[in-house]
């Protein structure tokens, strides 16, 4: 097998070897731990797991007895945390496949753009996401690689292709008629739906996605206009929930949002638009807002170059402000949020970034922080498994220089990843 490896970076070869490597017990030593639950910072602690990578004790260094034989990580001058979680990537799509040079992009290309962005996003620090969207199963293929210890990604649950209506944001509009194209996910009708759903679930989705009202990176749909009908969306969520399926529903438009709730959504996505009602709504259902306020910045500076539609960059000028206007509203209202930040939109890698913006609209640090880990879990039926450093949990730890209680950008610079007890990143050796 090396033989076939000269190619390969050294940086990508130490990910790949750490990743398939046969776990071993160990022990981390953190200068500080946040305990995301409490908010609280813990000095000098031990966290210690096992061979499958799983938590056995989070204790006070002076108090705890490395077992003989365990390795111990060094990271007593850094701050720990737990594995980053985004609720929202495209881990198969780049930014510079916009528009119309998405055409030309086939399903294996994306699976290789989703090898190279699984890998660049687990080394940003984020040890979990929710891959929603992707043409054809490329990103069933990335997660199971991952699985399999084949390539180094962080853990993924995967929608396959986003279900749609005909000529909505999740079919796509750019080819005339008499090239009779229509996306995979799209299908009319409450039957239709369900048996979408259906599809999705027998070709490996772990959750589903919905486009429940218009978009801003697609071509002749308006953001706030409805698309999927509240009779729709029921069909969908009653499919996907009795197969054990959760359900996301991109919403920007303030009725697609009442609707997409009403209907039993799980988490929605954007929510742009949300009025007061809306917010009200989702409280009361328990459902996850996902607002994606870091990527306004990069679709306005940066879209025209890497060839998004005119028509998506007014969209985004008419939205992004009122959607950050929108987060805060809900977040002061004590909706439920979730961290998602639309990654592939903007480059992979950099989803961090939306942190400060949360903070610049609202949030405490430590605000932010919860939703993108306990929140997180939450919404994704992995409470439990993920998003605290606790026993029981995937081993899945990162740590930074300074306090991100205090500065926020520290988690842009993440230097050290662990995922399911194995190190995937060191700079702090
Ligand atoms: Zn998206």
């Amino acid at each position: 097998m090396k033989l076939h490896l000269s190619w390969v970076s050294a940086a990508f070869l130490t990910v790949f070897s750490a990743s398939v490597a046969l776990a071993a017990p160990g022990a981390v030593h953190c200068g500080e731990l946040l305990d995301v639950r409490s908010g609280r910072m813990m000095s000098d602690q031990v966290v210690m797991f096992d061979a499958r990578g799983i938590i056995t004790s989070v204790a006070a260094f002076s108090s705890t007895t490395l077992p003989a034989g365990s390795s111990t990580v060094d990271l007593s001058g850094a701050t720990c945390l737990p594995g980053l979680i985004d609720v929202h990537t495209h881990l198969t799509h780049d930014p510079e496949y916009s528009g119309y040079k998405n055409l030309g992009v086939s399903v294996p290309r994306s699976t290789v753009t989703g090898v190279k962005n699984a890998r660049l996003t687990l080394l940003a620090g984020f040890t979990t996401v929710r891959n929603v969207g992707a043409k054809g199963y490329s990103d069933v293929a990335v997660r199971d690689g991952i699985n399999a210890g084949e390539i180094p990604g962080p853990r993924m649950l995967v929608s396959g292709p986003p279900l749609g209506i005909t000529g909505g944001h999740c079919d796509d509009n750019l080819l005339a008629y008499e090239y009779h194209h229509t996306a995979e996910g799209v299908a009319d009708g409450p039957w239709a739906a369900r048996e979408k759903v259906r599809e999705t679930v027998k070709y490996g989705a772990d959750v589903i996605k919905v486009c429940a009202s218009g978009g801003v990176l697609s071509k002749g749909d308006l953001p706030n206009a409805p698309q999927y009908s509240l009779e729709e969306m029921q069909a969908i969520v009653t499919e996907a929930h009795k197969l054990g399926r959760k359900v996301a529903a991109h919403a920007h438009g303030t009725q697609s949002i009442k609707d997409a709730i009403r209907a039993g959504i799980d988490s929605i996505e954007h929510a742009s638009l949300i009025d007061d009602e809306g917010i009200a709504l989702a409280k009361q259902h328990g459902t996850f807002l996902v607002f994606d306020i870091y990527n306004d910045d990069y679709i306005l500076s940066m879209g025209e170059k890497v060839g998004m539609l005119p028509e998506s960059i007014e969209k985004e000028k008419t939205i992004g402000r009122m959607q950050r206007e929108n987060f805060r509203k809900a977040f002061q209202a004590g909706a439920k949020l979730a961290f998602g930040t639309d990654s592939g939109v903007y480059p992979h890698g950099e989803n961090a970034r939306q942190f400060a913006k949360m903070v610049e609209w609202g949030m405490k640090p430590v605000d932010a922080i919860q939703a993108a880990t306990i929140n997180a879990a939450e919404l994704l039926g992995w409470s439990g498994k993920v998003g605290e450093l606790s026993e029981g949990h995937f081993a899945d730890l990162i740590a930074v220089d300074g306090d991100p209680l205090s500065d926020i950008k520290t988690l842009e610079n993440v230097r050290f990843v662990m995922k399911g007890g194995t190190v995937v990143k060191n700079e702090l050796k």
